[in-house]
């Protein structure tokens, strides 16, 4: 790179940052930097395109073309040689552009003299801001050390964090980060919030994006990627994985931390004016923009590798770590790309709400939401990106929408909504204390799923019979190790307390499939819903299975111990599993500990084999509880975890109501009580028909007893058996739309 090029760069950089630091007024300032950048780079023409909206660029400042098509000017998004440019995030470099493909003049900028084109995206961390733009009359190319120049300027323009205030003369819109934002994501726990965003990793902020001393830059830059190399190396160490593709990852990552091109292209930053931290997000960029047209996911991935290393690197220069010492706000709304169990269970009930990028239904974060009745939307867009601390939020976690920055007609509306479901919440309280007793007399017994001690409180609240499923998966999943019996006795024991001789089914682990403990080796298995999980490794591995069976017997000592064994496919797996509990209670008895004084061991019937197991099943089995999510996606083929096709399938289908039917049938022949605790037991209509059809228990999330127990008091369960009965028989699909219409005539 010629010096005297790197030094007329530096000088611009620093003038330019001279202007943005003089208190003048927005556009003037802009079109001062218009100027300044024209008369350096030694070009008749020097504009500035900002977005207005995700598809359309304005003009907002300009030296050199016609003065009065500034903020007159647009463009669509992929519109001429300026929208290529916004389109691809390429730059465009051309001596001749009327002759260049898709060019387009704009006759009232006046810029048909014009023959050379320099077009740079004006973009932050991926995020598209502009399109800075050069033009003279000679027919030049300019050489690719200019164009890194210019680059670079359109780096520093990026950092000015209220670009978008240009836009449309600063009264139509909003600056970038201040417009409202809609996003529809998926709902992971239903209800309202209010609040304040707290991100859960803020972005870094580069305060000064031009170098005073580009020496001691480089030296910064230098020091912090040898502090960012050591904690790689002891990564790496601290992994001690021994699984083949891991390593070949983590060694991927260390190369990248190594990179001498990524290095020299920072230096080169550097020398032309950037801050050590400008410069590593300048790459960082360049990176993000290059990640979303890359269609192979394996480059991808290293893509993100280097986006991660970036931000660590930025962490590392500006200090700012996760903790920037900024204070949560009143009614936080957590929002996150992605976030892990044990980091949700740090930030506990303090939080209004989630919204998270990522994100699934059945993830173990969705489950402490739920555990915590926090509402939580998920994969809700570009969020993260968008969202700034402090920013005012609406979740809506009916509607699976979160408004962000909203206006005021939103406000209202939304805050209307929530005063009428406050209303409705006070009406299923004022049932806690009746029975969930239909119009014919017939009583269903409705009891809460959990899976934390910090669920138990509903038990009160929700005026629930007791838990019918606890999930012990959360107590191995949010630590690093397999947790001690000692611990767990003492866990369930609190738990057992906490539910003040209520009954808590225990159901043993159900690891495998999407439910991966941390310190397990993952297994690499084609089809893991289907492959070594749950029971098949309790029995296969027994060993953690039967210190969990010592615990909870431990915990029971002289109360009633009820356990349930997951994902039961044949008749022998619950007959072992269950001599093992026997067995492990006989050796209790031998070391001398307190015995429960009643054990009653079920199973889960979550594979549609189960429905035509032996008899002896039936009568072996002390209860058996339906775990529907499970039972459904095997019965329709249909992933639970996958968008596509989770919803395609009825519940109420006539086929799977079929299938319910012959599971009570069978039950109430071998006179073995018969509950559902899956997903589907909380929603009023499927519930209302499961105990049309004879299911006398239900279990569910404690917030969905109000609402289910409210539509069971209104209802004949002995006429709706009916209208079923006569749905079932019309050839109809699905039962549902008979029988809503049904309730909706008759549930007064
Ligand atoms: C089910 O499958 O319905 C169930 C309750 O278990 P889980 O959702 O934990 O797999
Ligand atoms: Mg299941």
């Amino acid at each position: 790179m010629a010096e005297s090029q790197t030094s007329d760069s530096r000088k611009l950089l620093v003038s330019l940052r001279e202007t943005l630091a003089a208190a003048s007024e927005g556009q003037e300032r802009l079109d001062r930097i218009t100027s300044l950048i024209a008369e350096s780079l030694g070009v008749e023409v020097c504009s500035i395109y900002l977005f207005r909206d995700s598809e359309t660029l304005e003009l907002c400042a300009t030296e050199g073309l016609k003065a009065e098509a500034v903020h007159q000017t647009r463009l669509r998004v992929g519109e001429g040689l300026v929208g290529r440019v916004a389109r691809s995030g390429r730059v465009v470099n051309t001596a001749d552009a009327p002759s260049e493909r898709g060019f387009r003049y704009m006759p009232e900028t006046g810029e048909e003299i014009y023959s050379s084109f320099v077009g740079v995206p004006i973009q932050r961390l991926g995020e598209k801001l502009g399109v800075l733009v050069t033009q003279s009359k000679d027919s030049r190319a300019f050489s690719a050390d200019e164009i890194y120049g210019i680059e670079v300027v359109a780096m520093v323009l990026a950092e000015m964090t209220e670009l978008g205030a240009f836009v449309g003369e600063g009264e139509a819109m909003g600056a970038l980060h201040q417009r409202p934002a809609t996003f529809k994501g998926g709902i992971g726990q239903e209800g309202a919030a209010e609040g304040r965003v707290w991100l859960h990793e803020p972005r870094v902020v580069v305060t000064n994006p031009v170098a005073d001393d580009p020496d001691v830059e480089l030296t910064r830059l230098v020091d912090a990627v040898d502090t960012l190399r050591v904690s790689v190396d002891e990564m790496l160490e601290n992994s001690r994985t021994t699984d083949k593709e891991q390593m070949q990852v983590l060694e991927a990552y260390r190369m990248f931390a190594n990179s001498k091109g990524w290095m020299r292209r920072m230096s080169d930053d550097i020398a032309r004016g950037l801050s050590a931290e400008a410069a590593v997000e300048k790459e960082q960029s360049a990176a993000r923009a290059r990640m979303s047209q890359v269609p192979d996911a394996y480059l991808r991935e290293r893509l993100h590798d280097l986006d991660d290393l970036s931000n660590r690197l930025l962490r590392i220069l500006t200090g700012q770590g996760k903790d920037t010492g900024a204070e949560m706000p009143e009614n936080p709304i957590l929002i996150a790309t992605n976030i892990g169990p044990g980091e949700l269970l740090e930030y506990g009930r303090g939080l209004k709400g989630i919204v998270l990028e990522e994100g699934s239904v059945a993830s173990h974060a969705a489950i402490v939401a739920r555990a915590f009745a926090i509402p939580l939307i998920i994969q809700a867009g570009h969020i993260a990106t968008e969202a700034l601390n402090g920013d005012h939020i609406l979740v809506d976690g009916e509607a699976g929408v979160v408004h962000l920055r909203p206006e005021d007609t939103i406000i209202t509306a939304f805050r209307d909504k929530m005063a009428m479901e406050a209303k409705q919440q006070e009406r299923y309280r004022s049932l806690r204390d009746k029975p969930a007793m239909g119009k014919c007399g017939t009583e269903v017994k409705l009891h809460m799923n959990a899976g934390l001690m910090a669920d138990l409180p509903s038990l009160e609240s929700s005026g629930a019979s007791g838990v019918g499923l606890f999930r012990t998966e959360l107590q191995f999943l949010t630590v690093d190790r397999i947790p001690r019996r000692g611990d767990l006795a003492a866990t369930y024991a609190r738990v057992m307390d906490a539910a003040k001789g209520k009954r808590v089914t225990f159901r043993t682990l159900d690891i495998g499939s999407d439910k991966v403990l941390p310190y397990m080796n993952p297994l690499d298995e084609p089809n893991p819903a289907l492959g070594w999980r749950a029971i098949r490794v309790g029995l296969d591995k027994p060993g953690v299975m039967r210190m969990q069976l010592q615990a909870l017997i431990r915990a029971a000592a002289g109360r009633c111990l009820t356990v349930m064994f997951p994902f039961i496919a044949q008749l022998d797996e619950f007959r072992d599993a269950r001599e093992m509990l026997l067995a492990e209670i006989e050796r209790e008895r031998t070391l001398g500990h307190i015995l429960p004084d009643k054990v009653e061991i079920g199973a889960m019937l979550e594979t549609p084999s189960m429905v035509f197991a032996p008899q002896q099943f039936f009568e072996m089995a002390d209860f058996i509880s339906i775990g529907g999510n499970d039972l459904k996606q095997f019965f329709y083929a249909a992933d639970r975890e996958n968008e596509r096709v989770r919803r395609r399938y009825d519940t109420l289908n006539v086929s799977f109501l079929n299938l319910i039917e012959e599971i009570v049938t069978r039950c109430d022949a071998a006179r073995t009580p018969l509950s559902f605790c899956g997903e589907d037991a909380g929603r009023p209509l499927e519930a209302v028909c499961f105990a049309a059809l004879g299911m006398r228990h239900l279990s569910m999330r404690p917030a969905s007893i109000g609402p289910v127990k409210s539509l069971i008091r209104r209802t004949n369960l002995e006429d709706l058996r009916d209208v079923i009965d006569e749905a079932r028989l019309s050839g109809e699909q699905s039962v549902r739309p008979t029988v809503k219409a049904w309730l909706i005539a008759n549930a007064a």
